[in-house]
């Protein structure tokens, strides 16, 4: 007999739920190796007996030809003495409560193998709603605990039929170790409820009447894979104004679903790169230009001219889709401000103000994973929010443990441990008691889930902040973190800088260690700290929260800033006396007159100039807006003056001055518009110059405006300069949490270590 050896493989990173485990015996038999695999904390261990070249190959196969959407980061080989095992088999996972650093799989959208089942009359999952596969289907939307064991999910109450067991335990078979396995004999089933939670249907039938109700233009509430939906024919504009009065949501775009790529085509510009992230795994929401006269109700995303689409992603929503053969409105099954419904009891108590009727099923969801949303920018995706399919994810080297709790707005949670930073899914913003919750029961759930007992807890420097309240009531050493270096330091993690950059930080408010509100913030910082060099010229904000909601007050106090009078512009007309006097009187009396530095407000204030927008329906509008406008027109060379005055003020006054008298003379909004943007993006780029770090990080929500970033971006560029904006992580405040787990445990590790 040839000469034998045997290999220990502890193999980390992105390798449970994925079908490494039949991978892995698949390649062992192949190469008549004996031995085992077990899913550890860590990721796979695997032992293999037999040959050296078969040993080696195995090897390179397992790090060079993983399966799709694994990731391998580390293969730890350690020769043991030859034990005689005669065949390969998977053992039982090992379960270590602490300590874990194996990855935890997002949900990944159904594969076309089970899509080809599900609409094959012949197949035995023909028409079912559950079917999934190692390579599909629900995981953290499912996960109780690790390791990846289906009696550790919520599909452990589902007993498997004899056909499943087969399919689980065969080798050979698409099937084999995929632990969500479910089938119509054994699996979860759907229920069709009236509005008062009366069952009416079940199975395929219950489908059916949801697809019926769907074409009278009734809502309908739908579970799907991380949560309730609320579902309407996206054709019909009186459904979709139901929607908005129902869910006490009056302009922000619904997002839709469409059956097909096909049908995509039909209303919106899709590139290939657009389309890739459409049918990607994680089938986000993916932000498409919509093309010039479609016919879909205007009222679906009043005044914008892009359209939020996703494809289905879920047995369930292509069985709808494909019965269905229109697009649907696709939105998040809550009531404006409330926490994403995830119970069945829940969503009737909750649900039943909005929705007309329930499509319901039993399969339990362990934690509300929205839809994600995405958007194409400057060559590459920009993440706008972080969740289903993209959420969690971890990178980056072992760090002492901290939980960070984020912001108030677009909360999410990171922790950091042996797996470096791992970040969890938006989670939402915690106006409501409901919503603030949801997230403290995140907090507990997210760091045992990934295995870590926290040393410390990060948060927001904001005192008013329900996190930073949360953060100081664990117990634990809390570190805050300002607002502006949280959102620098997400990116600098997230591309594993230790070097000091120019950090751009702009967005709409962030409490500032200065008792004003920072937000168009220059800083040089690492990861550890940051030191603010310049910002724009601060301005007062008559009413505080007031002039966030009506940037008409945020354009007053730009005016008097700059002490301009306000009837010498159009911007009079949005006020009565009564309110410019009562505004006066705040500034003068620095009466709930807070200052700012925000260049989001400033984007507001010169949106309110233009006669864009002086009330504003969410957060961001008008400067959408404003980007909206700018959409079409050229850049001109010319640009407004904004100097950057020798104290590190950025001015924006004589930029201001000149696009008033432009406004006068007639000159057209959308090409001021365009003008005032290439003048911030050229006011970054003299920032640059005159501070000279090669690499310069944009960050902050500004930066989901995609002229302002590309611009900027090709600005810095053609300078010399390297831009680096977050990739993975949104650049919102979804990303902040990134940001105070990296500052945290950046300080922990230089304190021990
Ligand atoms: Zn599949
Ligand atoms: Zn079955
Ligand atoms: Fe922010």
């Amino acid at each position: 007999m040839a000469a034998c050896e045997r290999h220990r493989l502890e193999i980390a990173g992105a390798v449970q739920g994925i079908g490494f485990r039949p991978f892995v015996y698949r390649l062992a038999c192949q190469r008549e190796l004996s031995g085992w695999a077990r899913n550890s904390l860590t990721g796979l261990t695997v032992e293999i007996e037999g040959a050296p070249d078969a040993c080696a190959e195995f090897l390179s196969e397992i790090r060079d030809r993983p399966p799709p959407n694994s990731t391998v980061r580390e293969v730890v080989d350690s020769r043991l003495p030859i034990k005689g095992s005669v065949d390969f088999v998977i053992r039982e996972s090992q379960v270590e409560p602490i300590g874990a650093t194996t990855e935890i799989l997002p949900d990944l959208a159904t594969c076309p193998d089970c899509v080809r089942e599900i609409f094959s009359p012949e197949n035995r999952r023909h028409h079912y709603p559950f079917t999934n596969c190692t390579q599909c289907g629900p995981r953290f939307s499912i996960v109780n605990s690790l390791p990846w064991d289906r009696q550790r999910t919520t599909m452990r109450g589902f007993e498997m039929c004899p056909a499943c067991r087969a399919e689980f335990a065969s080798s050979g078979d698409r099937r084999f170790h995929a632990q969500p396995i479910a089938c119509p004999d054994c699996g979860p089933q759907l229920t069709f409820a009236d509005e008062t939670g009366r069952m009416l249907a079940e199975r395929e039938e219950a489908l059916e009447s949801a697809a019926r109700s769907i074409e009278a233009g009734q809502v309908v509430a739908i579970k799907g894979i991380g949560g309730f939906q609320l579902i309407a024919d996206a054709r019909l504009a009186a459904a979709i104004e139901t929607l908005r009065v129902r869910k006490h949501r009056p302009a922000k775009p619904f997002a839709l679903m469409m059956p097909d790529l096909d049908s995509v085509r039909r209303h919106c510009e899709l590139s290939a790169f657009e389309e890739n992230l459409l049918t990607s795994p994680a089938a986000p929401i993916v932000i498409l230009p919509r093309l010039p006269g479609d016919d879909l109700p205007s009222m679906l995303a009043p005044g914008n001219p892009n359209l939020g689409i996703m494809l289905p992603y879920s047995p369930l929503h292509h069985l709808l889709l494909h019965r269905l053969g229109f697009p649907v409105v696709a939105t998040s099954g809550n009531l404006s401000g409330e926490p994403l419904c995830i119970e069945n009891d829940e969503a009737f108590l909750r649900l039943s103000s909005i929705a007309d009727a329930f499509l319901i099923h039993d399969r339990p969801i362990a934690r509300p994973v929205d839809d994600s949303v995405v958007r194409a920018a400057a060559g590459r995706e920009l993440i706008l929010r972080s969740a289903r399919g993209l959420a969690p994810f971890s990178f980056g080297a072992a760090l002492p443990p901290v939980l960070a709790v984020g912001g108030d707005l677009k909360a999410a949670l990171a922790v950091t441990g042996p797996f470096g930073i791992r970040c969890g899914q938006h989670i939402g913003d915690l106006e409501t008691e409901a919503a603030q919750n949801v997230f403290l029961r995140q907090t507990l759930d997210f760091p045992e889930l990934c295995g870590v007992r926290p040393r410390a807890v990060a948060c927001d420097l904001h005192p008013g902040y329900h996190g930073t309240r949360l953060a100081g009531e664990m117990g634990l050493p809390v570190v805050p973190v300002q607002h502006h270096h949280a959102h620098i330091a997400a990116c600098l993690a997230e591309h594993e800088i230790e070097d000091e950059v120019l950090g751009v930080s702009w967005d709409g408010s962030g409490f500032g260690p200065d008792d004003t509100i920072w937000g168009g913030e220059f800083l040089l910082a690492t990861r550890r700290d940051f030191r603010r060099i310049a910002h724009l010229r601060r301005f007062s904000l008559p009413g505080g929260e007031l002039a966030i909601r009506q940037p008409r007050y945020a354009a007053l106090g730009l005016l008097h800033e700059a002490g301009i009078s306000v009837a010498e512009t159009t911007l009079s007309a949005a006020f009565t006396d009564e309110e410019l006097a009562v505004a006066r009187t705040q500034i003068e009396r620095g009466l709930n007159t807070p200052l700012t530095s925000s260049a989001g407000r400033l984007f507001d204030a010169i949106a309110a100039l233009l006669g864009l927008r002086w009330h504003s329906e969410f957060e961001a509008q008008a400067a959408m807006e404003l980007e909206f406008f700018a959409e079409n027109e050229s850049t001109g060379s010319e640009l407004f003056p904004m100097p950057l005055d020798r104290d590190g003020t950025v001015n924006w006054e004589p930029m201001v001055r000149a696009l008033l008298s432009d406004l006068a003379s007639g000159a057209a909004v959308p090409s001021i518009a365009a003008r005032f943007l290439e003048t911030m993006s050229d006011a970054i780029l003299g920032v640059a110059r005159s501070v000279g770090k090669p690499m310069v990080v944009l960050s902050g929500g500004c930066f989901q405006n995609v002229r302002l970033l590309e611009r900027t971006v090709a600005r810095l560029r053609g300078e010399g300069f390297t831009p680096l904006w977050s990739r993975r992580a949104p650049l919102n405040d979804g990303g902040l949490a990134l940001g105070q787990a990296a500052v945290a445990a950046a300080r922990l590790r230089d304190k021990n270590p």
